[in-house]
């Protein structure tokens, strides 16, 4: 089924906002990818879930965020794709140590927002390009803290539309890794942190700059593509294989940090991956170590 005849399941309404065959290469920070059936930008939470409501059940869903940790293949997506950023965009204090932030909002901005109302730890939100959903998907971190660490509750919605408030003990959570109840979406989340009346900006700044000494920030990348296994880092086992720069197409293992894989500007989701499953390949020979990727890689090959 394509794009176009999808949409026409859909009531006028949502026929005139819903976009059809969007390359995802848009919309992901690999600049890669082909194109998804469906893709919809919510007005709110309430439009979401009326369009939840009305999308055929069986229509597979992609979640996306800022797309910094996504890989969608050169065939794309069939389904829909529902755009968090730039939807979900609510954040408010709502105590002395407690926010409140909607899937949609940066979480560079929490970072910011947190350092200004004098609460912390909240720098480590400030490395993650990404939106608070994917950070709560991922269970993203950096620096030291973690997504999890600080969710005092998350709001969800499922596939029919209906929202759910549930604890972090509804998870099972882990580095990099969330398993939680099926078929249900982050759509916000209450964060707690400590008071922190000296927090500054100057902080994250330091941070930020500490970071692009060390990683090709501004080349086309999703970060680090792969976990580091326990004990070693990665980076380290793809340098030591000799990888830096090997390249399929118009990707390569960046020069500057090994564990990231850059799109020199041409390079289709086909060369990214096989990119990635090359270096799979060499450390696993070289040192027997089964690289398990952070990046999510889904959709149809070419
Ligand atoms: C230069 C660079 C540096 C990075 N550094 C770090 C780092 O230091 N630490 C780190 O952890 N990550 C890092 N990343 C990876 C990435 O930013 C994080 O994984 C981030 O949390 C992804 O957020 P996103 O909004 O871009 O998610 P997306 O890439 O859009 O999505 C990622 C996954 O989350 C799912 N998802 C997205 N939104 C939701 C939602 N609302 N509900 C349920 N599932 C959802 C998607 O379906 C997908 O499976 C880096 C990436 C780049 C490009």
């Amino acid at each position: 089924m394509t794009g176009t005849s999808r949409k026409m399941e859909l009531s006028a309404e949502f026929r005139a906002r819903v976009l059809c065959d969007v390359p995802m290469a848009k919309h992901t920070s690999w600049h890669a990818g082909g194109p998804a059936d469906l893709l919809f930008v919510p007005q709110d939470l309430r439009d979401l879930s009326a369009f939840l409501r009305q999308l055929p059940l069986e229509v597979p869903l992609l979640w996306v965020g800022l797309g910094s940790n996504l890989l969608v293949r050169d065939g794309g997506f069939r389904g829909a794709v529902i755009m968090t950023h730039g939807a979900l965009g609510g954040l408010a204090r709502i105590s002395a140590t407690v926010i409140h932030a909607e899937a949609g909002v940066p979480c560079a901005r929490i970072a910011r927002s947190c350092a200004q109302w004098g609460m912390g730890p909240a720098e480590f939100f400030a490395g993650i390009p990404g939106t608070l959903g994917g950070a709560l998907a991922m269970n993203a971190g950096a620096w030291g803290g973690e997504t999890w660490a600080h969710v005092a509750e998350v709001d969800v919605i499922d596939r029919r539309g209906a929202t759910h408030t549930r604890s972090p003990s509804d998870y099972r959570i882990g580095y990099r890794r969330v398993e939680g109840p099926a078929s249900e979406w982050f759509v916000g989340a209450r964060l707690k942190f400590e008071q922190k009346p000296d927090a500054s900006s100057d902080a994250i700044r330091d941070l930020l700059e500490r970071r692009r000494q060390t990683q090709p920030i501004g080349e086309w990348s999703c970060g680090s593509v792969f976990t580091n296994p326990p004990g070693d880092h990665a980076a380290r086992l793809i340098e030591a294989a000799g990888l830096k720069g090997f390249r399929v197409g118009g990707a390569s293992v960046s020069e500057k940090h090994a564990n990231f894989i850059i799109n020199h500007g041409a390079a289709r989701a086909a060369d990214i991956e096989a990119v990635i499953r090359h270096v799979q390949s060499r450390v696993a020979e070289v040192h027997n170590v089964m690289l398990q990727p952070e990046v999510r890689i889904v959709g149809e090959p070419a």
